[in-house]
Order: C-alpha cells, then structure tokens, then sequence
C-alpha cells in the first residue's frame, strides 16, 4: 500500500510500504477514503519531536471497513467508520472512566498513559495517512456512520480530533451560554472550539490571531478576529468585556506559540489567557506541550517547562484544565449534530489533496501560506482536487 511517509525534518514521501492487516481477532482493517492533516502533524514534520524516520503520519481517519477480526461483534465490512485519534482498548482502568485519551493498554510505555496513530511517544501503531488502516479493539474504536457517510466525508471526518477537540476546549473551559469566550489560536482546532462555543450559545467569542485567513474563517462563524500583530489581544479582549476580561478561554496555540516577529515563546498565549479571562474564569489548554523539547532555542523550554505566570493565576482564582482529548466521549452526539444538519465542521477544509500530493500539502500547511487553513488527503481517490 502506499502511505505518506517521514523521512526527517521537513520531508515526507508517498512510498510503497508493506500492508496494514487483521493482527489480531479484534483488529477491523479500514481503507481510508478521507484522512487530514493536523497542526500537531506539523511538530512532528519540523523534526521538534523523536518520531522516528519510515514511520508515517495520520491520525484523522475515516474510511470504509474492508475486513474485520474473528472477534469483532457489531462492525461489520462495508461500514463507513471514523476512528477517534486516541487508539485505546476500552478495558483499562482509565478507559473505564471514560478517560481514552489515557488509555493505559494501548501505550506501551508503563510509566505514560495515552496512544495515538502515527504520533510521537503515543505507541506503535500506524498512521491513516495510507491505502489501509489496522483499527486495534475495532469495536470500541470505530464510530459507525449513517448513510450520508460517503458524500459527507469532509464533515464527519473532523470527528477523528479536530471537533471534539475544539469541543473539548470548551467543556474544560466550562462554556455555558451566554458567556463571553476568548480563543488563542484560530488553526483548525482554534476555529473548531470557536465554533463549539458558538453551537453552545456562547454571547460573544473572541478569537486571537494574526493570519488573516484564519481570522477570515473563524469571523465567518460569527466570532470577533483580535489581530494580535496590529493590537495588544489582552487590552482588546478587556475593551470588549467593559474591562472584566472574558468569563473564560481556550488555549488552541501550545508549545511553539510565536510573537508576529517569530520568535518562540512557549509562555506566550497562557500568560496573555490569565489576564485575557476574569477574576474565578476558567481556561482550558489543548494546544500541545511536551515534557521535553530539545529543539527549543532557551534551556527552560529544552526541559519542557514553561515560565507561566502562576502569580497572576492564582491571584484571579482561576482554574485550569489541560490535555488531549476523550475523543469518544464526545464524538457520538457530534456526529448527530453534523447528521441532524446542526454543524457543518468541513467549513474548515480548504485543500482536498489525493495522497500522492501530500508532500505539497505539508510544505504549504507549514509555511502557513494564506489559504491552506486545513487539508484533507483522499487516498485511492483521481478525482481529488487541488
Ligand atoms: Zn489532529
Ligand atoms: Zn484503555
């Protein structure tokens, strides 16, 4: 089959690799139809985590069931299915509590917790980014899908990460409606929690940025765009606020968060979140941040420590949840929002790409250039265009 696969920093390469396949009696093998690439793909492609070289990426998957294990009950062949980004076993003490996002079966490391397709420190298993996907305890991780799966791919693949992620943003940022709402970070996970908070009835959200398509997308849902390389984001979010700061906020930016100059600063979006959001608000971070970033340029951030300003967070009374996302705790009544004609996640999309056009897709996506604000691989698939 063939796959998209990482070569070293800032190269990918569509190449024959050998075939997913059933391993185990409760594996279901999925040929993947539609499989996106992620921001936090990007970590990975620039060489800033330890992802090892022949192995490839993906892990926004949706495809249709080509075979499944002996012990496999209700997925069955032919079933459209999009699988939760989190590979977990439904058995541990954590997916018990509904935690799949810290599944402990499914990494292998004992100390760690949680595990991913084609991702850094998050397991063996293979990325989506390929003909074939091998779905580990199928049954639990495949989210079957009804009969508009094939013609809304672009939809309902958003479900793998992206929109519950978004989702997730704001349920640890405790959004109820009518709050005032700020999002650093307008990327796809950006937009989608924006749009989460919207779906929620939030009364005003505001979405920091400064790339003008992406501020584009998030206005087009109804969201305020502060530009944070024209404006101070923090006295922009308090003028609009009557001086309060926003009831709560979501971080959607993580550990390479850069000024409008470039320059990194890991630090940056939480410190501007604590005094972006009021006195007892609440924030929740889903942008990513690793215990150890040895490409960082200053020796805090090589250890993974970030200077946060707890001083001012403590002093607020704030609250703060953090973390990937419980995929599955989410996905199923999403799914029914997209299916019930309630949300329409592939506003998003703006490159489908066939797999072999994957390289262009991650130089472009990387490079930030105006317009690739989220792309969409269609493995299999002569008709995908540019
Ligand atoms: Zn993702
Ligand atoms: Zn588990």
């Amino acid at each position: 089959m063939k796959a998209v696969v990482y070569e070293g920093p800032r190269k990918v390469s569509v190449k024959e690799v050998p075939d997913a396949r059933i391993e185990r009696p409760t594996d279901v093998l999925v040929r993947i139809t539609t499989t996106n690439i992620c921001g936090s793909d990007l970590h990975m492609y620039e060489g800033r985590t330890d992802f090892e070289p022949g192995r490839w990426f993906g892990h926004e998957n949706l495809g249709q069931v080509v075979e499944v294990g002996s012990g496999v009950d209700k997925v069955q062949v032919g079933d459209f299915v999009v699988l939760p980004f989190n590979v977990a076993c439904g058995h541990c003490k954590n997916c018990e509590c509904g935690l799949t996002n810290y599944c402990l079966t499914a990494q292998p490391v004992p100390e760690w917790a949680g595990a991913a397709y084609g991702f850094a420190d998050m397991g063996p298993w293979a990325g989506g980014q390929a003909e074939l996907l091998r779905v580990p305890w199928g049954d639990f991780n495949c989210l079957r899908l009804g009969e508009d799966a094939e013609e809304r791919q672009n939809d309902y693949v958003m479900l793998a990460d992206i929109f519950p992620t978004g989702y997730h943003a704001t349920e640890l940022a405790h959004v109820k409606p009518g709050d005032q709402t700020v999002i650093y970070g307008a990327g796809p996970v950006g937009c989608m929690a924006a749009y989460s908070a919207v779906l929620k009835g939030a009364s005003r959200v505001m979405v920091v940025d400064r790339h003008p398509d992406r501020l584009a997308k998030a206005a087009e849902i109804g969201a305020i765009p502060i530009d944070d390389s024209k404006v101070d984001p923090v006295e922009a979010v308090n003028e609009l606020t009557m001086g309060l700061g926003a009831d709560n906020g979501c971080e959607c930016v993580g550990y390479q968060a850069h000024d409008p100059q470039g320059e990194e600063h890991p630090n940056m979006t939480l410190n501007n979140l604590v005094r972006s959001v009021r006195f007892t608000g609440t924030i929740g971070v889903v942008g990513v941040y690793v215990p150890q970033d040895p490409g960082a340029k200053d020796e805090l951030a090589k250890q993974g420590e970030v200077a946060f300003d707890f001083g001012q967070f403590w002093f607020r009374g704030q609250t703060m949840g953090s973390g990937q996302c419980p995929v599955k705790k989410y996905n199923r009544a999403l799914r029914d929002l997209i299916a019930g004609g309630k949300a329409t996640p592939s506003w998003i999309v703006s490159h489908e790409l066939p797999l072999d056009q994957a390289p262009e897709g991650y130089e472009h996506f990387d490079a930030r250039e105006p317009g690739w604000t989220k792309i969409v691989l269609h493995p299999g698939d002569v008709h995908a265009r540019a």
